[in-house]
């Protein structure tokens, strides 16, 4: 049988399915963790959805955010747990109990690299966003998307594909998403959510960051910095500069962006690439992980530590790179 009708065989006759995002969730992991959830929930079953950092603002407006936990009772055991998205058991940060005490594990992913944690395995890296694997899970299902279903999996699409801008944007990817918009979701609604729905502060805080904008190896790389004190001066909240590594690639010449901020001696690393630069491989040496073209990493130490560090696997990668190979997001 292959891996998705197993997995829609597990999810039906599951008593309880706990659905967990990773750790700093994006639109894709919760948008197409709250698609899931719904449709167990037509058919019957219980489900729940659960994010140990809970619901960033822009995406409170997805169907269900509300009801997302980020917290679960001590010793529960659901019967399955789904993850999205987590290349690594600790990705789901403090569910990763829970989801080991589930009977069966279900892995959903489409990143570079997936550890063998889970007995089910959906992993298809050629997916725009796991919101795609999610769509075709529904269908084997057998639930109709409704309109609260299609806003959830648009969003998925909409977020990992940089609203249809990014080299993932295939046609597979395109027509989910006509038939999304016929199902009554809406990519101007969801555009408009997520990335036209910015605090004043949040805008302040990415002004302090271009700032420190620096080009090393040959322009090739951009850099910039996000510190306590920029966010004490903007009052933004450090998750509100989420889009400055993207900002950053679009610097003619870069072929890699990285974003680092000082989260108090540890520097969160968000990365950007193009033309084949393998934004992952940087990810992966500094402890992190991602795709191609978008990965980021946790790592202890200082600003000026891990910059360095960040900037001699760079040049590693830039010499590796294909020239004209182009990368998907
Ligand atoms: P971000 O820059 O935080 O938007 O992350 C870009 C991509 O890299 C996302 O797909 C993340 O899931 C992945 N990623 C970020 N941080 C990590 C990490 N510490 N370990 C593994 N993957 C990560
Ligand atoms: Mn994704």
């Amino acid at each position: 049988m292959d891996p998705r009708a197993a997995i829609a065989q597990t999810l039906r006759s599951s008593t309880h399915t706990l659905i967990v995002c990773h750790v700093g969730p994006d639109g894709d992991c919760l948008g197409a963790g709250l698609a899931l959830g719904w449709a167990l929930r037509s058919l019957g079953g219980l489900a729940t959805v659960a994010s140990a950092d809970g619901v960033p603002t822009s995406l409170r407006f997805l169907p269900g955010a509300a009801d997302v936990v980020t917290d679960l009772p001590p010793g529960w055991a659901p019967d399955v747990a789904v993850t999205v998205e987590c290349s690594g058991l600790d990705r789901a940060g403090r569910l990763e109990a829970a989801v080991r005490r589930a009977r069966v594990i279900v892995a959903i992913d489409h990143h570079a690299d997936l550890q063998p944690y889970a007995h089910l395995v959906d992993w298809d890296r050629s997916a725009a966003a796991v919101g795609e694997q999610v769509a075709d899970l529904i269908l084997r299902l057998g639930v109709s998307i409704d309109r609260t279903i299609a806003v959830c999996l648009l969003t998925a699409l909409v977020t990992d594909t940089g609203a249809f801008r990014y080299a993932n944007t295939t046609p597979r990817a395109l027509r989910l998403a006509a038939d999304l918009i016929e199902r009554g979701a809406s990519v101007h609604g969801i555009v408009r959510e997520v990335y036209e729905q910015q605090s004043a502060s949040a805008l302040r805080l990415l002004g302090h960051a271009l700032t420190s904008l620096t080009l090393h190896h040959d322009g090739a790389v951009a850099v910039a910095v996000i510190t306590p004190g920029m966010l004490a001066a903007s009052g933004a909240r450090p998750e509100e500069a989420s889009g400055l590594a993207a900002l950053l690639r679009t610097v003619t010449g870069v072929r890699l962006a990285m974003s680092l901020e000082d989260a108090g001696g540890m520097i969160r690393v968000s990365l950007r690439s193009r033309d084949g630069v393998r934004a992952d491989r940087v990810a992966r040496a500094l402890g992190g992980g991602g795709h191609p073209a978008a990965a980021g990493a946790e790592v202890p130490g200082t600003l000026e530590d891990v910059m360095r560090r960040a900037l001699d696997l760079a040049a590693h990668e830039l010499r590796a790179a294909m020239p004209d190979e182009p990368s998907s997001p």
